[in-house]
């Protein structure tokens, strides 16, 4: 089947513009709402998460519900939306209304954070993690500080394979800041490389389907939108807990124009640090020297292992911070 096939019809309905005019829904800057009116741009976003049909679909910040209405046109089993905003009701039951004799339209009204996919999902039978992905998708245009604070802790639930992941390799289709979406897919010696890069590539299929100009939203936001699609690899290059990765990760990349093994070396006590520095990359198999920008994803997982194995040999290492309080982790807009 095509995916550039609609397979539902909606009955005739005042335009997404209409409602937002009726209902008087004035975009709200504290919750960074610009929302998407042109249906090309909405139906090209859909197309971008594949074969919808029949799938269960979550979309998350639905808004006034144009990038819904584009889900329900591709004939989902069950449709749940998750808008944290209550002003948006009347306009998403009413698309509930129109599409009440094909589809389940559920709507969450609360913080996509705090939604349970486990109970959500809980009709698709869970398969098998090297499968092809389950019938699933998570589709979303957030605010771009939601969505990679998001991303972040969804690719923890990949890792451990639990919430929307306990079913399998659940796709995710999202939107972030273009910027945020060339140093998802930077690949190695990328002037974009950073780690929020090697902590997606390792878990994670990542691709920039595409870009949306910031003139095509409403109100305008100042920059342009990538939009990215996440497919969980059947075979991570890590296995490894997910706070253990990130840490390794977030101190190589502390001193972005220095030699990797800097920042690698600050995962270690003073006392420590010139000899297990040095063993980190020897064990790894990887170049002290190189820059952080130029470790491959596969030499970043072997540095990981390489970390694990050292816990292991030295246990007073693991609770090691060499900068306590714990900077911040994953701020959008960062590095
Ligand atoms: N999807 C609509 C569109 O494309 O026109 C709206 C996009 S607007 C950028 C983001 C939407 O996400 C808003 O409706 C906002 O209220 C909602 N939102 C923001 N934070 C959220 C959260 N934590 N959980 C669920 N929805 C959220």
């Amino acid at each position: 089947m095509s995916v550039a096939t609609n397979l539902l019809r909606l009955p005739p309905l005042p335009s997404t513009k209409d409602l937002i005019r009726l209902y008087k829904l004035r975009a709200l800057r504290q919750l960074s709402q610009n929302f998407l009116l042109d249906e090309r741009i909405t139906d090209k976003i859909v197309r971008a998460a594949g074969l919808i049909h029949d799938h269960i679909v979550c979309e998350v910040g639905p808004g006034p519900g144009s990038i819904t209405r584009s889900i329900i046109r591709k004939a989902p089993k069950k449709l749940i939306v998750v808008e944290k905003d209550p002003r948006f009701l009347p306009t998403l039951e009413l698309l509930q209304e129109a599409c009440s004799n094909h589809l389940e339209l559920d709507i969450q009204i609360g913080d996509i954070r705090e939604y349970n996919f486990e109970s959500g999902f809980a009709e698709t039978p869970k398969q098998c993690w090297h499968d092809h992905p389950p019938p699933l998708n998570l589709i979303g245009n957030l605010p771009f500080n939601v969505s990679t604070n998001l991303i972040i802790r969804w690719l923890k639930s990949v890792s451990e394979r639990k919430s929307a992941w306990a079913f399998g390799r659940t796709k995710m289709t999202l939107t972030f800041q273009k910027e945020v979406a060339e140093r998802m897919v930077a690949t190695v010696t990328h002037k974009q490389r950073c780690r929020l890069s090697v902590m997606c590539q390792l878990w994670c299929d990542v691709k920039h389907k595409f870009t949306i100009p910031g003139r095509a939203f409403l109100p305008k936001p100042d920059v342009d939108v990538g939009v990215v699609t996440l497919t969980p690899l059947s075979n991570p290059l890590v296995k490894l807990p997910f706070d253990l990765v990130e840490r390794v990760i977030r101190h190589v990349f502390n001193m972005r124009q220095k030699a990797s093994r800097r920042g690698g070396a600050c995962l270690f006590p003073p006392e420590l640090r010139e000899e297990l520095g040095l063993k980190l990359f020897r064990i790894a198999d990887t170049d002290y020297r190189a820059r952080p920008f130029e470790i491959t994803t596969e030499e970043f997982a072997r540095l990981c292992y390489s970390y694990a194995s050292l816990c292991n040999e030295y246990p007073e290492i693991q609770d090691y911070d060499f900068r306590a309080p714990k900077k911040k982790v994953f701020v959008a807009g960062e590095e």
